[in-house]
C-alpha cells in the first residue's frame, strides 16, 4: 500500500484535479489518496463559523466543537469530487469517509488520534470495502459519539503518515506545489538548494526551525516505521522532489 497525499493547491480547480488524476493512474498498485479541503476553502470556513459566533472566546470548548463541524465539511466535499472525477476518469475508487475510521478524544481543532482503535477501524473498514484504490479526508476525524474532528491546520500530512504507520504502508508521497524541500526558503535565500535525501530528523530540524513544508506531526509516526516520505512537485512529477528516510 502506497500514500499519496494532495494538498489543496492541488485541487483548487478542475484543472488540477484532472491533473492529479494523471499522476493517480501513474500508480498501478494499492492507493489511498489522502485530499485536503480546495484551495483555501479551510480558511473560509473559518471565517464563516467565526460569523456565527463573533464573540465566542477562541478557547470556547462549544465554539470549537462546532467550527469542526463546519469546517471539516471542505474535506468532505472535496473528496466527494475528486472520487467522482477518478471514477469518471476510468480510475476505479472507493471513498472512504475517514471520520469513521479515524477515532479521536474530543479535543475540538486539535484532537489527539486512538491509534491502537484507529487501526482496528481502519482495516475491518478496508477489508469489507475492498478496492485498489480508496479516496479520504485529511485533517479529519471523529469522536466516539459520531462527531466530527479536526486535527490542527494543514493536518492533511498527518493524516497521511498515520495512515502509513497504521497500514505499515510501503511509503507515503506529499504532492506539493514545491519542486521539494529546500535547504533555505528559496524566496528569501539565494543560494537555497533542493536537498533530495534527507533524515527524519533533518527534516524535524527543518521544520522546527519555521520550515513550513511538512507539517510537524508528520515524521514521528514514520520514522518509527522507517516509512519513505516523499515530497513530491505536483506540477512536475517526472522530477525527483525530496526523499525522507531512515
Ligand atoms: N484543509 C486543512 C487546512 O487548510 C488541512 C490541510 O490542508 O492540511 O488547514
Ligand atoms: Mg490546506
Amino acid at each position: 500500500m502506497k500514500i499519496y497525499k494532495f494538498g489543496g493547491a492541488s485541487v483548487k480547480d478542475a484543472e488540477r484535479i484532472r491533473h492529479l488524476a494523471e499522476i493517480v493512474a501513474m500508480e498501478t498498485g494499492p492507493l489511498i489518496v489522502v485530499v485536503s479541503a480546495m484551495g483555501k476553502t479551510t480558511n473560509q470556513l473559518e471565517e464563516f463559523t467565526r460569523m456565527l459566533y463573533p464573540d465566542a472566546p477562541y478557547e470556547d470548548e462549544e465554539y470549537n466543537r462546532l467550527y469542526d463541524q463546519v469546517v471539516s465539511t471542505g474535506e468532505l466535499q472535496s473528496t466527494r469530487i475528486v472520487s467522482a472525477y477518478l471514477n469518471h476518469a476510468g480510475i476505479a475508487n472507493h471513498w472512504m469517509d475517514i471520520t469513521e475510521v479515524l477515532r479521536t478524544d474530543a479535543n475540538y481543532r486539535d484532537a489527539n488520534v486512538d491509534i491502537a482503535q484507529s487501526r482496528e477501524r481502519l482495516q475491518a473498514y478496508l477489508a469489507a470495502h475492498p478496492a485498489r484504490v480508496y479516496v479520504t479526508q485529511g485533517f479529519i476525524a471523529g469522536t466516539d459519539e459520531g462527531l466530527r474532528t479536526t486535527l490542527g491546520r494543514e493536518g492533511s500530512d498527518y493524516t497521511a503518515a498515520l495512515l502509513a504507520y497504521m497500514l505499515d504502508a510501503e511509503s507515503v508521497t506529499l504532492w506539493k506545489d514545491v519542486p521539494g524541500v529546500f535547504s533555505a526558503d528559496p524566496r528569501k535565500v539565494r543560494d537555497a538548494v533542493l536537498i533530495e535525501d534527507m533524515s527524519y530528523v533533518q527534516a524535524q530540524q527543518l521544520v522546527e526551525k519555521g520550515a513550513q513544508i511538512v507539517h510537524k506531526k508528520t515524521f514521528a509516526p514514520l520514522y518509527e516505521k522507517q516509512i519513505p516520505l516523499y515530497v513530491k512537485p505536483f506540477l512536475h512529477p517526472e522530477e525527483r522532489g525530496t526523499r525522507i528516510h531512515g
